[in-house]
């Protein structure tokens, strides 16, 4: 057999292997577990945001537009961490970033989003109409207008208000979180994202929601003000696909929470996702990805925050922090309620 023969044989006859190794593994290392959907999302706001996803998932719904709805619930919270109620930048604007993905890895992205109440919507209808992942700025605002979202007009919450006024009494820059900051009686030093209250509890301005429905398939959202008094013009980890948010449906989801910078540079959503591929359960996934940010960042991670929240295709969820006091909400068929993440120090 000629030379040429030879290897048009053997492409084809490796196509035809992975092509069954692909049906082989349709549905990835795990199997798919109908019937049991469950739904987490970071911090205390997750509760009722959660309460709003299952909506959707108990009702067989699916899991994208669950965890859209779940996150517009925080988004519609006047006085809450994300959303038009948060804390602005340091020029006193409320810029908004989000993301969305679901189980064929379709994915939305707007950031830098002014008066524009639903940014997670937004997100979507990026995913849906147009062929781009990403609007920024006034573009992504000028696309939200055109599909029908209401311009708000930009008026800081009460809470923001106060707290942004005791910043500007020093308005001083540094990006390093001051860990003994707080939102309402803040010492007023740099960003605040996100920050320890005096009751020793972290203050946050994110909320990230990832879900698994009846189907067995899975979708993420992830919507937030950003860091309060950053930089105008800063987009953080939570509009970035594989940052603050990453999906897939063969394995498993992650969302992130706490300086978007530190996620950003280890990919970090992305990388719990790819650890639980190789085996880790979502606790063990997450762990290991709050250590690769501790080996980065050396004595510096002691001032910063970051949490990974994840959930695999066998519905088993986890999570892991870099300081104590993240915590998140879990809903499933049998239990609602907060849980306590593990954390390195
Ligand atoms: N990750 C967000 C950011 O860096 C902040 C947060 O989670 O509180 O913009």
């Amino acid at each position: 057999m000629s030379n040429r023969r030879k290897f048009l044989r053997s492409s084809f006859l490796s196509s035809f292997g992975l092509l069954l190794g692909r049906k082989l593994h349709a549905g990835g290392p795990y199997p798919r577990l109908a019937g049991n959907p469950v739904v987490i999302s970071t911090w205390d706001t997750g509760l009722a945001a959660n309460a709003g996803a299952w909506k959707i998932l108990g009702s067989n719904g699916r899991a994208l537009d669950a965890v859209e709805t779940g996150v517009r619930v925080t988004e519609d919270e006047i006085n809450c961490c994300v959303g038009l109620g948060a804390n602005p930048d340091r020029d006193g604007f409320v810029t908004l970033d989000a993301c969305i993905m679901d189980e064929k890895g379709n994915c939305g992205s707007v950031g830098f989003l002014e008066r524009i109440k639903h940014p997670i919507s937004v997100a979507r209808r990026v995913m849906e109409k147009t062929p781009h992942v990403m609007l920024v700025g006034s573009g992504a605002q000028q696309f939200a207008v055109a599909e029908g979202f209401h311009l708000e007009e930009q008026k800081l919450s009460d809470d923001a208000k106060k707290a942004y006024e005791q910043w500007l009494k020093k308005s001083e820059y540094k990006p390093v979180i001051n860990i003994e900051n707080t939102r309402s009686g803040g010492a007023g030093h740099g960003p605040s994202a996100p920050t320890r209250l005096s009751n020793g509890d972290w203050n946050h301005d994110t909320i990230g929601m990832v879900a698994m429905d009846a189907a067995g398939d899975l979708s993420g959202s992830c919507t937030t003000s950003g860091m309060g008094f950053k930089m105008r013009g800063r987009l953080g980890d939570s509009p970035i696909i594989g940052a603050g948010l990453f999906v897939d449906n063969e394995v498993g989801a992650c969302t992130a929470t706490g300086q978007g910078e530190d996620v950003i540079r280890m990919c970090g959503s992305h990388t719990v996702v790819e650890l639980m591929r190789q085996g880790m359960s979502p606790e063990q996934a997450c762990k290991a990805a709050v250590e690769r940010i501790i080996r980065i960042k050396g004595e510096k991670a002691k001032e910063i925050q970051v949490a990974f929240l994840a959930l695999n295709k066998k519905g088993e969820t986890g999570a892991f922090a870099i300081q104590k006091g993240f915590s998140y909400a879990l809903k499933n068929n049998k239990e609602e309620r907060m849980y306590t993440a593990k954390s390195w120090y």
